[in-house]
């Protein structure tokens, strides 16, 4: 069974809207595939029928921004109860805060000399309400300021660089308690990215564990082959599941196209045995 739990359209930061993306991994073989678009449940009514009608199970997902200590994470939810209000209302304020954020990373542009980019965001951007840095990213690229958007994190909106506000996102505990609330299980999504050392990776675990967290991502669009051993070895520990997904963003961007996921080492308890 081809599996990818992971993966984004137009209702956040994706570039296909949500049926043309049931449909391309229709076509590229998935048999269950979930949508999980950041901080945001407006794509699953759609990708859910379109899915229905291609005979492709469809997991009812969300990618949560958390902010825990220092370190910006995201939690996915999987299996998610999307009339659950908690949860609703978590992603409402959540989405109220990225304008605000917006508003703030087209000043720092500005003070670096690129105007405009608030609107030129707002023009890649789909959801209206949805408003990401991978939407400026794609106006730096239009803009001449960049040759693709891995160029664009490297010079601008990372820390240090013009554009690159600090947001203060959700807190982790609130983010697992609305997706173990609304029915789902919670995942810390591609661990392998943070900056954080092995102690604090640690420390997250366990405190995410306590939290109820369900799994950890194992095999991502963002790990090494090395770093799927290195979190099967951490989600054994942790008593942690293990989840599987590309984080497709679009065709031609990132690296793992939807339902190219590497299968899971050995030992791991894969978190879709349970839907
Ligand atoms: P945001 O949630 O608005 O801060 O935007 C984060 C999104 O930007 C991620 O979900 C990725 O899609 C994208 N992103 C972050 N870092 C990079 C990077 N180094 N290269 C390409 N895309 C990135
Ligand atoms: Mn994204
Ligand atoms: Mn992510
Ligand atoms: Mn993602």
């Amino acid at each position: 069974m081809k599996v990818d739990l992971h993966s984004h359209s137009t209702c956040s930061d994706g570039l296909l809207s949500p049926a043309d993306l049931v449909e391309r991994a229709v076509l590229r073989g998935v048999d269950m595939l979930a949508l999980t678009d950041h901080d945001a449940l407006a794509g699953l009514a759609v990708a859910r029928e379109a899915a229905r009608q291609r005979g492709l199970r469809l997991i009812d997902g969300v990618e949560i921004s958390v902010q825990w200590e220092a370190t910006t994470l995201h939690i996915v939810g999987l299996g998610i109860g999307t009339a659950h209000l908690p949860l609703v209302d978590g992603l409402a304020a959540i989405r109220a805060g990225r304008e605000q954020r917006a508003q703030r990373m087209a000043e720092s542009l500005d003070a670096a000399g690129i105007p405009g980019s608030l609107e030129g965001a707002r023009r890649h951007a789909k959801n209206p309400e949805l408003l990401s840095r991978s939407h400026f990213a794609r106006f730096l690229v239009d803009a001449g300021h960049a040759r693709d958007t891995n160029a664009v994190f490297r010079n601008y909106l990372t820390p240090g660089r013009p554009g690159y506000v600090p947001h203060q996102w959700a807190a982790l505990a609130d983010a697992v308690q609305w997706i173990n609330g609304s029915g789902g299980l919670a995942v810390l999504a591609h661990p392998g990215r943070y900056p954080l050392n092995q102690q604090q990776c640690e420390r997250l675990l366990g405190e995410f564990v306590g939290l109820g967290g369900a799994a950890v991502e194992v095999v991502t669009g963002s790990h090494a082959p090395d770093e799927f051993v290195t979190w099967a070895r951490y989600a054994r520990r942790f008593g942690l599941r293990a989840s599987a997904g590309s984080d497709f963003h679009g065709p031609g961007e990132g690296y793992r196209d939807v339902g190219n996921v590497p299968v899971l080492p050995a030992g791991c308890d894969p978190v879709w045995s349970a839907f």
